[in-house]
This record gives structure tokens, C-alpha cells and sequence, in this order.
């Protein structure tokens, strides 16, 4: 065998094993970070090893730290299972070593992201003309809709912030729900609008924005307006009242920025996609292919109806870019990187995998797969459902004392579930409480792992009942 033989079965041998056995193994990490550093830890070697050796030696130790998201029962944070159809497409991107920045460095990269791009404005329904920057998960995705945002609402006074930077430049107003994503301020920060420069807005109680309030607040704003809102709160699954927010959004000339995560999937879904009624009317929308679409890491979509002002934000040129014809995609004037991973490649195959009505499913069975857990743990006396599934989330806590003794029960019953290694489940604040938050968000949980799971839960809380 050649080593190229070698090395690529092998890894494929490697990954197929670990898939395989994830079900029947712990669902946690067997070693923390700290161990794993130690293991890792190394001089720096002086001369080379075998390319076979190297791989086998780091898939021994990596094992042992890595997390089990591609596992049946892992329910901690809101991240997709790497579809095995995606992992093998993107081995492909990576075995293929394409350079996706432009249409002359890789045709296949630049066309497929083309089809790509349609096939997701079809599957979300959104405004068939927008442009479609394929970005690395939803915090880069708010970004580069965020610079569209600055581009356009700049522009509209006479400034150019791309060519003029944003020193001097009129202020921009930015409105946002309290209960928005941690990360959308990263993304603020990263694109000079300031995290703590905005204008928060009153939400309800299960964190959706209230437009009374957006009203009141963009009432006397004069100049540059963005609204941002969300469609799919991380603790709720809330989702922003949408039509009214952008009937706002169009009597004070603001941009309307949709942070749809996971959330906007719920469109590609009969069931659920009353609950985005009137996000089509926006002008812009960040969603992630890692988490529903179950595309391996690392993957998001930046979607902008004004596909120049997409553009506008992004495009860099050089006398050795070859110029292209009117029309055609140059995918790297869609996002801030030049040389860039193919990530047009797993999205395709993905959805070529699913299809419509997969998609539909799966979005579907994780939603009524919620329902399911919330039902059994809401059963057991002591156990509270503080939020019921609007969509795939739910958050719980534990014991019926004060806030600070229902925090200590909950952070028990989490140390517990993971301590038994059923299933994975991580806490969060949410109001003034300490919660457990389950996503059901991989494609591999089936009925049965929810069953298992939601007895796992009420196990750990017996014990720790028991306890105190
Ligand atoms: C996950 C998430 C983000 C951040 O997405 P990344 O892909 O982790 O960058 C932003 N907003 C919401 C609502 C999310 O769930």
C-alpha cells in the first residue's frame, strides 16, 4: 500500500470506528481539557515520524477529549450531529485541497456554492435574488450581514464606511431584543458598532422582543436605524413577532436583521413555519448549517436581499484576480476571507441528502422529540419544565425551594447526569434562574434515546433529592 492508501483509509477507518461506537460508550468526554493538554504536551520535534504513526498516536490521545456531539444523546448546546453524507463530502473538500475563493482557483467550489445558495433561499423561503456568503457559523454570518447593514445605511447618508472606515461617520442606531445571542455582540464588536452603544429592547417572557417597545425606542431616532432581531431564543426557541417588527422596521427606514441560527430552519418545516410569518419582509438573516442542517463544522450562511450591498462590504480586488463575466459568482466577495474551505460542497451534498421533505422531517421529529422529554420530565414530582418547547429547547430546574436552593439542586442534578453518562446536558441562566437547557438539535436521536435520557434525568435528580 502507498502511504496516500494508507493514510486516507486509515482515517476513514478511524472515523467510521469512532462513529460506530459512539452509542454504547459514555456520552461524555473521558478526559478534561487540563488532562488532555498534559497529553498533547510535547517539545517540539526536532525531526519528522511516520505520517501512519502520527495519525494513529493522535486519533489514541484525541480520542479520549473529544466531546460526543455526532452522538445520539448529546443535548448540551444547540449543535448538529455531522451528518455522516457531510463528513464524507467535506473529507473530499479537504482530500480535494480546493481554494474556494474564486472561480478560477476551483470551478466546482464556486458553482456549487451557486446551486447551494438557491437551493437554501428555496428551502427558507427567502427572497429568491439575495446573495449568500458562506461563512464559518452564525457569529461571522451576523457579522457580514451587520457590515452589509453598516454599508447600506451609510451609504444612504453619503458615507462610505468601506472606503472611509467608520471614524467620523454619522452614528448608526442599533436596536436589539434583551434576550438576543451572546454572540450577536461579538459581531457587533467585530464590524465597529460597539457592543454596549446599543439601544436594548424590552422582550416577554420567553424572550421575545416586544414591539411596543421597539416603537417607543426608534420613535425619535433620526439617521442610519438597524434592528436586530431573532428567530429561535437559545434558552426557549422563542421567536421575535416578526411582521410587526419589520412593518416597524419600514416606517423608520431601518435595516432589519434577523439572527436565525437555528431557528430559521423552522421554515423549512409545514408545521413550525407560522412561527416566522412575516421574517421574509427583512433584509437580512445569519443561520447556521452546522447545527440543523447537520453539516459538519465549521459552517454558516450570511444572507442579505440586497445582494450589492453583500457585495459592497466584501469585495476586495487585485490586478492579479482574474476579472469574470457579469453574473457570475467570485465567492470570496461574499465573505471576508480570500483563500478559503469549500464549504458550498458538504452544504450541497447535505441537502441533496435530505432534500425538502428530510429536512422537513428532521426539523419536525427534534421538535415533537422535545415535547416528548418535557412531558416526561414534567411528570416527576420536583422536576419543573420552566419553559415547554416552542420548538427544539427546553429548559428545566430542580426542587421547589428558593432560587438560590434550586440552583444548587440543579447544578447537582447536571454534575450527576454527566457523572452517569447517559446523555449530555449543561446548565444556563435564564431570568434570575439556573436551568438545565436540553437541545435536541443531532440527527442521530431517536425516540428511544429520549426515553433513556429523560430517565437518566429523573435518576439524577432522585439522587440528589435524596441528598439534601
Ligand atoms: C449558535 C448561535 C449563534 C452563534 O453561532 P455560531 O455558529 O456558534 O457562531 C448565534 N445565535 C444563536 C441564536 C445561536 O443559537
Amino acid at each position: 500500500m502507498t502511504t496516500l492508501d494508507h493514510l486516507l483509509g486509515r482515517a476513514a477507518e478511524h472515523a467510521t470506528r469512532y462513529r460506530s461506537e459512539l452509542g454504547s460508550k459514555p456520552a461524555k468526554p473521558l478526559a478534561d481539557y487540563h488532562s488532555m493538554r498534559d497529553r498533547f504536551d510535547a517539545p517540539l520535534p526536532l525531526v519528522g515520524a511516520d505520517p501512519v504513526e502520527v495519525l494513529d498516536q493522535l486519533v489514541a490521545v484525541a480520542e479520549q477529549g473529544l466531546m460526543p456531539t455526532t452522538g445520539p444523546r448529546f443535548f448540551a448546546w444547540v449543535m448538529g450531529g455531522s451528518h455522516p453524507t457531510g463528513v464524507a463530502a467535506d473529507f473530499l473538500v479537504s482530500a480535494w485541497g480546493q481554494n474556494a475563493g474564486y472561480q478560477s482557483t476551483s470551478p466546482s467550489g464556486a458553482a456549487i456554492e451557486e446551486v447551494a445558495e438557491r437551493w437554501l433561499l428555496e428551502i427558507l423561503d427567502l427572497p429568491h435574488t439575495s446573495g449568500i456568503g458562506f461563512a464559518t457559523g452564525a457569529t461571522v454570518a451576523n457579522g457580514i450581514c451587520l457590515a452589509a447593514a453598516r454599508t447600506k445605511t451609510l451609504m444612504a447618508v453619503g458615507w462610505d464606511p468601506d472606503a472611509d472606515g467608520l471614524f467620523g461617520a454619522p452614528p448608526i442606531h442599533v436596536l436589539i431584543g434583551n434576550d438576543a445571542h451572546s454572540s450577536v455582540y461579538s459581531s457587533l464588536q467585530l464590524v465597529g458598532l460597539g457592543r454596549r452603544r446599543v439601544i436594548s429592547l424590552d422582550t416577554d417572557e420567553v424572550g421575545r422582543m416586544i414591539p411596543a417597545a421597539l416603537e417607543r425606542a426608534i420613535a425619535n431616532l433620526s439617521g442610519p436605524k438597524i434592528i436586530i432581531a431573532q428567530a429561535g431564543q437559545i434558552n426557549t426557541g422563542a421567536f421575535d413577532p416578526f411582521d410587526e417588527i419589520v412593518d416597524i422596521g419600514r416606517q423608520h427606514d431601518a435595516w432589519v436583521h434577523v439572527d436565525g441560527a437555528f431557528g430559521l430552519w423552522a421554515r423549512a418545516t409545514p408545521s413550525h413555519k407560522h412561527l416566522t410569518n412575516g421574517i421574509e419582509g427583512g433584509d437580512s438573516w445569519a443561520t447556521d448549517g452546522h447545527k440543523w442542517l447537520q453539516a459538519p463544522y465549521d459552517c454558516g450562511f450570511a444572507i442579505v436581499r440586497d445582494r450589492d450591498a453583500l457585495l459592497g462590504a466584501m469585495s476586495q480586488w487585485s490586478s492579479y484576480l482574474p476579472s469574470i463575466a457579469e453574473g457570475d459568482r467570485i465567492p470570496s466577495n461574499y465573505v471576508p476571507e480570500l483563500s478559503r474551505r469549500a464549504r458550498g460542497i458538504p452544504v450541497y451534498a447535505m441537502l441533496k441528502t435530505l432534500g425538502r421533505q428530510g429536512m422537513a422531517d428532521l426539523v419536525e421529529r427534534h421538535c415533537s422529540l422535545a415535547v416528548r422529554f418535557a412531558d416526561r420530565l414534567a411528570a416527576e414530582p420536583g422536576i419543573h419544565v420552566v419553559s415547554r418547547p416552542i420548538i427544539n429547547q427546553l429548559i428545566v430546574n430542580f426542587g421547589d425551594g428558593d432560587p438560590a436552593e434550586r440552583r444548587l439542586h440543579t447544578e447537582a442534578v447536571i454534575a450527576q447526569v454527566l457523572h452517569d453518562g447517559v446523555c449530555y446536558v449543561a446548565g444556563a441562566m435564564w431570568r434570575d434562574d439556573w436551568v438545565m437547557r436540553i437541545s435536541v438539535t443531532s440527527g442521530a436521536t431517536t425516540e428511544e434515546d429520549i426515553d433513556l435520557s429523560a430517565d437518566a434525568v429523573i435518576d439524577a435528580w432522585r439522587k440528589v433529592g435524596h441528598r439534601s
